[in-house]
């Protein structure tokens, strides 16, 4: 559907809500290069709360809406052309759109001066203040999940050419990133100081948006690195802008899954339901020498499942290169849900830690209401020859990523 046409039907509803904007004609040169051959993406019927906040004591830094306007829509449209490359459809991360064109960001002045929000543990304080604000302002609330930027720390160790002292993390469905007078997208994939700062900065805002739209780490399989490059949630976010990024299907899958992709007219509640699935089945083998096979039967509200293998230690932020493989989903005659994949141990060239043969494999459950599961289960190649199945063990699942 054109762009324009869609922008009026919405708007012919009393709508001021799209995911693919037309382009400002406010917005720079190089924005607008970038933006040119957009694609149409569909409509969402949930948009990210994007928030500006400051301390008590801070302004925002200059031009702040247009520069990070430019930058959301440029990742959205990223986003979306690796959602239709890995065959979910023109769908991205949906945004508010004003008037001007701009993206709306709210911006929340701090009760405390900025440093009370500092790197480390001034999320906390500031995710109450943003709750509270949402809570005098329920109708600016768009959905559960939140994007945080704060402007950089300006003293004897921050300034514009090392920007940092702000949290810059994911936390379940909020994330926080950082602004800086650099953070400008005219200056993507150039050469320079500012070029490579926007690299780092950039990707980190595009990997961090990812963890707080539900994305864990994961690394893509040997051949889709040969191909495609670096996995936005590996380390993509050195990558980006600069040498080839991309995002894998299981990524892709879980957002496809999730609230802020939800298509307009999605009446999911999202995140709603606590209960674990149940395994009806589950078998784990070693196929000849080169491929291990898993095979699922799991409670019909599973909708998708994604395997992730893993080398020690099997902890957080060491998850970086788990190599992740979207299964084969299907359906029982009784109505449950079934995943099946292969993995071929060539695929797993990447895992550098593999002490013996021992690694983990960690099965990711979603739910038709985007909630996400875990099951780990360790294992050891060693003990594992050719056609024979692989011990479970006793499910033990929690929620989370
Ligand atoms: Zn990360």
């Amino acid at each position: 559907m054109n762009r324009c046409f869609l922008s009026a039907l919405l708007c012919a509803f009393g709508m001021n809500v799209v995911t693919a904007a037309d382009i400002p004609a406010h917005f720079q040169q190089r924005a607008k290069e970038l933006l040119a051959d957009s694609i149409a993406l569909e409509p969402c019927e949930h948009q990210v709360n994007v928030i500006y906040f400051v301390g008590s004591d801070r302004e925002p830094i200059a031009d702040y809406e247009r520069r990070l306007s430019e930058l959301l829509l440029y990742l959205q449209q990223y986003y979306g052309r690796e959602m239709a490359r890995n065959g979910q459809g023109n769908r991205s991360f949906g945004l508010t759109i004003k008037e001007n064109g701009e993206v709306n960001i709210i911006l929340i002045k701090g009760k405390e001066v900025h440093t009370h929000y500092a790197y480390g543990s001034g999320h906390n304080a500031c995710l109450e203040e943003v709750n509270r604000y949402f809570d005098e302002h329920p109708e600016l609330r768009t959905s559960q999940h939140s994007f945080v930027i704060m402007p950089t720390h300006y003293d004897e160790q921050y300034n514009d050419l090392n920007p940092g002292g702000v949290p810059f993390y994911g936390l379940g469905t909020n994330c926080f990133a950082l602004d800086y007078a650099h953070f400008d997208i005219k200056h993507l994939g150039q050469n320079t100081k500012e070029g490579r700062l926007l690299t780092k900065w950039y990707g980190g805002f595009a990997h961090e948006l990812g963890h707080g739209l539900n994305l864990p780490h994961n690394d893509g399989t040997a051949s889709q690195n040969a191909a495609l490059g670096t996995p936005l949630m590996e380390a993509g976010n050195y990558t980006f802008g600069f040498k080839p990024t991309y995002m894998t299907l299981a990524s892709c899958r879980i957002l496809a899954n999730s609230e802020i992709f939800a298509p307009v007219g999605s009446t999911i509640k999202f995140y709603s339901n606590n209960q674990e699935p149940t395994i009806s089945s589950a078998s784990f083998s070693r196929s000849g020498e080169d491929t291990l096979v898993l095979k699922l039967e799991l409670s019909p509200e599973v909708v998708n499942v994604n395997a992730y293998v893993q080398d020690p230690p099997f902890i957080v932020n060491r998850d970086y290169d788990a190599v992740a493989f979207a299964c084969d989903m299907g359906k029982a005659a009784n109505g449950n849900t079934t995943a099946e994949v292969n993995i071929p141990l060539a695929e797993l060239a990447e895992l550098k830690n593999v002490k013996g043969g021992e690694m983990a494999l960690d099965i990711l459950m979603q739910t038709n209401e985007g909630s996400r599961f875990r099951w780990r289960v360790p294992f050891d190649l060693n003990n594992a020859p050719a056609d024979s199945s692989i011990d479970m063990g006793k499910p033990v699942i929690w929620r989370g990523y």
